[in-house]
């Protein structure tokens, strides 16, 4: 099933003309009405016409978080205000916030991305939606909703929290797919637990969406089983529309990226130049269907792969790989780099563990590792935890190279968000 089967399903040849035809139009429509870009590109001695073909993108330069908080609020509009409806802002995760502005062809667009993802999942307006995102200057509530509603879907607007409250809607409206972050879905998944819910039996729990921040395959897995559901992995962010850039099939190997709205290049991070597909590196997108707020070679700062195989379900835009984290996530301990994800692999592998937990750094040369334990796993007997630590401590060292400490703590005793988690608390001292 397709929302715009022929968008989705165009052969290569094509998809790349009409890249390059929105590509021209998207150059031309910055550099004459956004003087940030003209600027730009007169630095890099580049003109629109400078761009023959799709590989001549290299020459152009990039965009970075900075670029778009040092034009904070409206410095790169690229149409006049009052053609604007709808601004959103990144949620500040990485500092000042960036501002994002939509026409209304903008948001038509993106309520039609949203709904090309749902239904790659499965769903049909038979389906009811609880969309538990923070409703607001935060895309994952409205911009997601706008999709659902595109589709026909019947949609919950929970936003986050009040956890109860959200479980009580479940049950009374019969909701079959949930929009979440993995971390507040491995809340719920303990809450079911506690509260004797089982939800494949006293819920009609189908299918979730799950982003917004990095997971691994292991948490995905360890909900899936629990909560007798598909999780689908969906990527965004705000200065790219939000949620509905890209999203996993049923095939749930990779998300397909939208490439007849967005360009994508994998760089490598520290030199800026484009890698093979295949590569991890970091992902840099331009949005070649947008008129508001145009963005050229936008540095994600979040790593990941291109995998270019074809994918069964039949669309033809290539799929991108798990976001192995962002390039800011990174920490470095003895020396070593580490990512939260790599933490996360070994913890999610491991039974006995519960669903939350934090890396706390201490120092260059320490971190704690605060883990819960599963309910029903502790009998009383002080050996198991003993033994769970032992393990927890061996599989780290092999997977990070360093021996962590790690702490065990009691079923829902660590701190939950509801939005994106915080799950490295830095107490490092800087000098
Ligand atoms: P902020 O940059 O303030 O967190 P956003 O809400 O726009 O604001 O967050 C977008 C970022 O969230 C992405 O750049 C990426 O790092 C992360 N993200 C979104 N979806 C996923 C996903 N499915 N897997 C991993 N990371 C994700
Ligand atoms: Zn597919």
């Amino acid at each position: 099933m397709f929302w715009q089967m022929e968008q989705e399903t165009l052969k290569r040849a094509k998809l790349e003309a009409l890249q390059l035809k929105r590509l021209k139009q998207t150059l031309k429509r910055v550099y004459d009405n956004v003087p940030f870009y003209k600027k730009e590109f007169t630095k890099c001695k580049v003109k629109p016409a400078s761009l023959k073909s799709l590989i001549d993108i290299e020459k152009f330069p990039f965009t970075t978080r900075e670029d778009l908080q040092a034009n904070y609020p409206d410095g790169l509009l690229a149409c006049g205000r009052e053609d604007i409806v709808r601004l959103h802002t990144s949620s500040g995760t990485t500092g000042k916030p960036k501002a994002v502005f939509f026409t209304k062809a903008d948001l038509d667009n993106s309520a039609n991305l949203i709904a090309r993802c749902l239904v790659a999942t499965g769903c049909t307006k038979h389906d009811i939606l609880q969309n538990m995102m923070s409703y607001g200057l935060f895309t994952g509530g409205l911009v997601m909703h706008y999709g659902a509603e595109k589709l026909g879907m019947l949609i919950i607007p929970s936003a986050v929290g009040n956890t109860d409250r959200q479980i009580m809607l479940m049950k009374d409206f019969g909701t079959t797919t949930l929009h979440l972050t993995p971390s507040y879905a491995l809340y719920l998944a303990s809450h079911f637990e506690a509260k004797g819910i089982n939800p494949a039996k006293d819920l009609k729990l189908k299918r979730a969406f799950m982003g917004a921040e990095p997971y691994t395959e292991e948490t995905r897995i360890r909900l899936e089983s629990s909560m007798g559901i598909e999780v689908f992995n969906s990527y965004g962010l705000t200065e790219m529309n939000g949620p509905g850039v890209a999203f996993e099939c049923t095939e749930k190997n990779g998300m397909h990226i939208w490439e007849d709205n967005f360009l994508v290049e994998i760089v490598n991070p520290e030199t800026g130049k484009q890698l093979p597909d295949g590569e991890y590196g970091e992902l840099v997108l331009t949005t070649i269907n947008r008129e508001g707020m145009p963005i050229i070679r936008y540095r994600t700062r979040d790593i990941t792969a291109i995998d270019p195989i074809r994918c069964s379900c039949g669309r033809t835009h290539v799929r991108i790989k798990r976001i192995h984290g962002r390039a800011d996530d990174m920490f470095i301990i003895r020396g070593v780099n580490i990512y939260p994800q790599q933490i996360e692999q070994v913890l999610m592998s491991v039974n006995g563990v519960g669903k939350n937990y934090q890396i706390v750094l201490e120092s260059s040369e320490d971190m704690t590792i605060k883990v819960e334990f599963s309910k029903g796993y502790f009998d009383g007997n002080l050996d198991n935890l003993k033994s769970l630590r032992g393990t927890l401590v061996e599989k780290l060292k092999a997977a990070i190279l360093v021996r962590p400490k790690v702490e065990l703590a009691e079923p829902g005793t660590l701190p939950v968000s509801e939005g994106k988690s915080k799950r490295v608390i830095d107490n490092r001292r800087v000098y």
